[in-house]
């Protein structure tokens, strides 16, 4: 096979390009099934939502409960604290993820066409519709009926 990316010959498949090092794909095989990185981002959105709520109703609980008491130790509020810079720092991720997961619908079909088969003017692949020979759906539809009332009437 030929490297997609600097182009020299005779390359063996699932190797590292020989000339340019870029990885080549055995492009004869399905491709691998498994987790898509969409998937993985859709994951990570939700396991990172709940860490935001649970890192916030715990450092909100520690700072009610145990915390302005006098007696109360800088640990807990340290604790709170942490917590709560995780929460910010979780909606940080979460925003960053759902900006990710933006850019995997909008590349989607880009992502589609690099992978079949290098730069195809997809435009140009599919005929114009032929609507000549079509037969609208009524008369499909009373001859459907029409064969289910003969079955019925010829059957004893
Ligand atoms: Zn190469």
């Amino acid at each position: 096979m030929y490297c997609p990316k600097c182009g020299k010959a005779d390359q063996s498949p699932e190797t590292y390009c020989r000339q340019c090092g870029v990885f080549l794909p055995d492009l004869s095989k399905p491709l691998k099934t498994g987790h898509t990185p969409q998937e993985h981002v859709t994951a990570n959105i939700v396991l990172t939502s709940m860490t935001i709520v649970v890192a916030f109703t715990l450092a909100i609980l520690l700072w009610t409960i145990l915390g302005f008491r006098g007696n109360t130790h800088p640990l807990i509020y340290a604790t709170a604290g942490l917590l709560f810079a995780m929460g910010i720092w979780h909606i940080q991720t979460l925003w960053r993820m759902l900006m990710l997961r933006k850019h995997f619908k909008k590349g989607k079909r880009a992502q589609d066409i690099e992978i079949h088969g290098g730069t195809v003017d997809t435009d140009k692949l599919l005929e114009p519709s032929d609507f000549e020979n079509m037969v609208p759906a009524s008369v499909t539809d009373r001859t459907t009926k029409h064969l289910a009332e003969s079955k019925q009437r010829s059957s004893p």
